[in-house]
């Protein structure tokens, strides 16, 4: 039995697995709801001293009525569709009951699986970028997504904030896709923990990169190595996505931004606010004060970062 399927498998579990995997699939899918549920609890209950230092724009508040609108939205966004869409999706998934691995007691889970889990979110990020792009800039598409655009002070609460159709169109398109990739390659479907860590990431990241907060750690964590190689600004995910929420433009994703020279906008606001740009050197540097960015003298608040302006919206 690999390592971290003797972390993950309890015997009653894998007897729930073998008679009646669908089932099974439900109860590892509760995972990431459940997960980040409680991460949005704990961010949104961050006392506000700590709130004042660490997020963007402290002076910004969201009303009592946009808490509330969000948190209407949260449950049936995050459960209903995300747990319809892990049933569905269960048949294409691998449960590590390839011949003589169950019988031996065996999941087959491995270092392997995780690396495709990684490798998966890197997938979604490329097809999320071509589809929020063209939810930007199609007129029918933007009709689709502009609800999650009345955002303009993102707090964790608000990253399921999203239309009926913007939501599936994205369980769909953003995270169907590299499924059927995977189905379709030699390497062999996605193995079903896997899937859970990748489903867990995707709503824990959401609700950090919608935090208001200068670090989104998880998140941060994740693209490290591909903005490490690139070395350009797509290390700090929390503020781009805060400065799309502002100003509704660029910033589509995160490292394909960089890539697809849609970051201008946003490189340009940083620099006018006097934020050093972003290098191998500082994100090595910054991952010490990682989650409590400590003060710079170099640019003030929130390390290297820098302080957000509080220009108006320019446009819907
Ligand atoms: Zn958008
Ligand atoms: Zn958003």
């Amino acid at each position: 039995m690999s390592s971290f399927g003797s972390l993950l498998q309890v015997s009653s579990f894998s007897a729930l697995r073998q008679a009646n995997p669908r089932v099974a699939f439900a109860v590892l899918s509760c995972i990431p709801c459940l997960v980040s549920v409680s991460y949005v609890v704990v961010l949104m209950l961050i006392p506000t001293r700590l709130q004042n230092q660490w997020l963007i724009d402290p002076d910004k508040k969201p009303s009592a009525s946009e808490l509330r609108r969000w948190s209407l939205w949260l449950l049936p966004n995050i459960f209903m569709p995300i747990l319809g869409y892990l049933l569905y999706t269960e048949k294409i998934m691998r449960w590590g009951d390839e011949p003589g691995a169950v019988a031996n007691g065996s999941d087959g889970f491995g270092w392997w699986d995780l690396l495709m889990a990684w490798l998966q979110v890197q997938l979604q990020e490329i097809t999320y970028y071509f589809l929020h792009r063209a939810q930007h800039t199609n007129k029918t598409f933007y009709k689709v997504h502009k609800m999650h655009h009345t955002v303009r002070t993102p707090r964790a609460l608000s990253f399921a904030y999203l239309g009926v159709i913007d939501t599936h169109f994205n369980f769909l398109v953003t995270f169907a896709w590299p499924l059927a990739f995977w189905y379709c390659t030699p390497f062999g479907k996605l193995h079903v923990y896997a899937n859970t860590v990748v489903w867990t990431w995707n709503l824990v990241a959401g609700a950090e990169t919608h935090s208001g907060f200068w670090r989104a750690p998880i998140t941060d964590l994740t693209f490290l190595p591909v903005d490490f190689v690139l070395g350009k600004p797509c290390f700090d995910h929390s503020p781009a996505h805060y400065y799309h929420h502002k100003y509704n433009l660029g910033t589509y994703g995160h490292w394909m931004d960089f890539i697809f020279g849609t970051d201008t906008e946003y490189t340009q606001w940083r620099r006018e606010r006097g934020c050093q740009d972003i290098t191998r050197q500082s994100m090595v540097r910054d991952l010490l004060p990682f989650i409590l960015p400590l003060p710079s003298l170099e640019t003030g608040r929130g390390g290297t970062i820098g302080n957000v302006g509080s220009k108006g919206a320019k446009t819907e």
